[in-house]
């Protein structure tokens, strides 16, 4: 067991790290940040912080000698990188988990080889591969589908709608990857994650499914807990711990979800860190997601993911921000603004939760 008083190392500078470095001051940790960028989102929060390249091999190698255990709260943190820290230091959820969220097309292999159900896809190598799919899809009445980078896509980057009279070459360039996922279009009742912690031990915490709504691919809202019929929360959660297991996870896991006009459930997405759509958690519940992650990567029992409220969390994107006077006045909304100095469209600057009575 790691106790307070150790170093939490986190790879990545964003609010993400931040919610995590501010969950661990709260336990008597330290957290040493590695970013690229000086006065990042965590590094504002964190007792210390690397600002350098994650290609610089000496700086990632200093940044381990400093650290007891490190995790990390990007994706798309350089798979080297994290292998670098590892060589020298735990780091949790292990690199191999990292990678295979990094690659979409490596994490629907293996999700459909552990009997997860996801969307229809097949991999796209180049543009007339592009062509000959699209050609394909003519023959499904209303066919539509979405074009994917296979890595480096966050919040609708790298993304393209399609159908069969979309010009191939154009959506090739539109979503500017090397290698391509083409993924049905899902025609979805809705959208629900669920966040699972998981401890060395196998031991798990697990919250109750949320809602999310996106605008323009990005998380706009997300809502707790989602309203599904019972069955189909327990089967979510269910989809939730199977994954974490299989996976052999130490740290927090969240898994986004199309929950299908008929009720069925196809894993989009599974992300091996805290996750937008868990924010609420800290407003709503005993322990946070942020905290488990902590608890989770030092060896602490988890704790209780027990909801004391419903709750509804409001991105704050771009211009948004400047609805935090309204927020800051209001007693039932609970206020985060994560540092950022330059407000750009699309940009994450904050997100409010708002508060109601438990309903069930
Ligand atoms: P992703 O980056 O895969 O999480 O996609 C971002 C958002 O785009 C999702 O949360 C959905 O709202 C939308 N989206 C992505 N893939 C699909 C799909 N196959 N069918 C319908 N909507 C999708």
């Amino acid at each position: 067991m790691l106790t307070p008083g150790v170093t939490i190392g986190i790879l990545g500078g964003g609010q993400l790290g931040r919610m995590t470095a501010l969950a661990a001051a709260r336990l008597g940790y330290r957290t040493h940040v590695f970013a690229t960028e000086p006065d990042s989102p965590a590094a504002q929060v964190c007792a210390d912080a690397t600002v350098a390249a994650y290609d610089d091999r000496a700086a990632l190698r200093q940044f381990a000698e400093a650290v007891d255990v490190a995790t990390f709260e990007f994706e798309n943190i350089p798979a080297d990188a994290v292998r670098e820290v590892a060589a020298l230091k735990p780091v949790m959820p292990r690199p191999e988990i990292l990678e295979i969220s990094q690659d979409r097309l490596r994490e629907k292999e293996f999700l459909n080889r552990i009997g997860v159900a996801t969307t229809t896809y097949r991999e796209i190598a180049d543009a007339p591969a592009l062509a000959t799919a699209l050609a394909n899809l003519a023959a499904i009445p209303g066919g539509s589908a979405v074009l994917k980078s296979a890595r480096m896509g966050y919040d609708g980057k790298g993304q393209v709608m399609v159908s069969a009279t979309s010009d191939p070459g154009e959506a090739w360039l539109q979503m500017g990857g090397p290698r391509g996922v083409l993924e049905r279009f899902i025609d979805f009742q809705c959208e629900a994650s669920v966040i699972v912690a998981r401890g060395g031990d196998g031991a798990m915490a697990i919250y109750p499914p949320v809602e999310n709504r996106h605008v323009n691919h990005i998380l706009d809202t997300t809502i707790a807990p989602a309203s599904l019929p019972p069955e189909t929360a327990r089967t979510a959660e269910a989809i939730a711990c199977g994954i974490a297991t299989r996976l052999d996870l130490v740290g927090v896991l969240a898994v986004e979800m199309f929950v299908t006009k008929d009720g069925a459930l196809l894993v989009n997405e599974l992300a091996p860190r805290p996750h937008n759509s868990g924010h609420w958690t800290i407003d709503a519940c005993a322990t946070s997601q942020f905290e488990q992650l902590v608890r989770a990567i030092c060896g602490l029992p988890l704790g209780s993911t027990e909801r004391h409220a419903d709750a509804v969390m409001k991105n704050l994107i771009g211009d948004e921000i400047e609805t935090w006077r309204d927020a800051i006045g209001d007693p039932t909304a609970r206020l985060h603004l994560y540092g950022k100095r330059i407000v750009r469209a699309g940009r994450k600057m904050g997100h409010v939760t708002r508060l109601t009575p438990r309903s069930s």
